[in-house]
């Protein structure tokens, strides 16, 4: 029953956040200011 509940939860939150590189599309963690790949410092991040 714990972990359908859990299930449940999960589901109604929806929201993801992706952060990459605008340069060559790596993804990386929400606090990244550069790219570890390409070391562009055009990071952006979406919100769905
Ligand atoms: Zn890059």
């Amino acid at each position: 029953m714990g972990i359908l509940n859990g299930l449940r939860k999960r589901l109604s939150y929806r929201e993801t956040t992706l952060t990459e590189c605008r340069q060559c599309g790596t993804k990386c963690s929400e606090d990244t200011t550069e790219c570890p790949v390409c070391g562009s410092k055009e990071i952006v991040t979406y919100n769905f």
